[in-house]
């Protein structure tokens, strides 16, 4: 307390280093639109056109960080109905829960400021949980959706959180699942692998500070399993009707399977 110094309590620390991550958190969203060219707005708009969101219902979006899906869910919703004066409906939108689950409490942090900003944070239709796809706290058939988007890629156990998806699905619910994937057309996989290994980490590097983190997201596309394969695990959870659609090529995937 002497010596003209602020003595930092602990509160006032605890707070420093929030800030910290929650920097991490908000450049993941810059990075996102940088490294992608702003596709991954249209890719996840995709994943929820597929979905097809109903007033009423229960969602489950894991992996959700910092809640872009869950947002679009959401506007879908409201958009679609929000002009039905009808009283059953004005009902049902309000009964609609969308559970965002993420390991990482920091994205969570983010995501619920801009819930905020973009006028979805007083509707009380977002549920913002702390969590392991490992390992949901959620009941038995549950849930009328599920999504992962980016997420499924770096987790320690696949069959593990598909188990689990299945598991927390109520029966005609939805599993969809969309992550960077595998390109096959021998040119354009030779501009991808390029445009990964030499300007992604450069990019981090460069936006982030961090380039290691991004040469570690780049070994991981490598490592997971090809759209064929990782299907064949999404049918042996459990799932019907399990399907896949490449997009740009196969730079992403978005798997679906159906419980019956
Ligand atoms: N779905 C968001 C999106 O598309 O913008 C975020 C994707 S981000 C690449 C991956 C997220 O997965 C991170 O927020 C991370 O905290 C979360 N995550 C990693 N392992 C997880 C786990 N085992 N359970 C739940 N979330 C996890």
């Amino acid at each position: 307390t002497s010596f003209g110094f602020k003595e930092v309590n602990e509160e006032e620390k605890s707070q420093l280093v929030g800030n910290v991550f929650t920097k991490v958190a908000s450049n993941y969203d810059i990075m996102n639109d940088l490294m992608s060219g702003g596709l991954h707005r249209l890719w996840k708009e995709r994943l929820v056109s597929k979905l097809s969101p109903f007033p009423g219902m229960k969602h489950l979006d894991v992996a959700g960080g910092t809640g872009d899906v869950a947002f679009r869910i959401l506007e879908t919703i409201y958009s679609v109905h929000r002009r039905a004066v009808d009283d059953t409906i004005e009902d049902d939108l309000h009964d609609t829960q969308i559970y965002v689950c993420d390991i990482n409490p920091n994205m969570l942090n983010v995501g619920r400021k801009r819930a905020q900003q973009r006028g979805l944070g007083d509707l009380g239709s977002l549920v913002w949980v702390e969590g392991d796809a490992e390992r949901l706290t959620f009941e038995d058939n549950s849930m009328d959706g599920y999504t992962i988007a980016f997420g499924i890629r770096n987790v320690t156990h696949i069959e593990k959180v598909l188990a689990e998806a299945y598991r927390v699905l109520k029966r005609g619910g939805r599993f969809l699942c969309l992550e960077l994937s595998h390109v096959d057309t021998p040119v354009f996989k030779q501009l991808y692998d390029y445009y990964s290994f030499s300007v992604i980490p450069v990019l981090g590097e460069l936006v982030a500070g961090d380039r290691g983190s991004y040469q570690y997201l780049v070994e991981s596309v490598r490592r997971f399993p090809p759209q064929e394969v990782f299907a064949s695990m999404i049918a042996d959870a459990g799932f019907q009707k399990v399907e896949y659609e490449n997009l740009v090529g196969g730079v992403v995937a978005i798997h679906s399977g159906l419980k019956v």
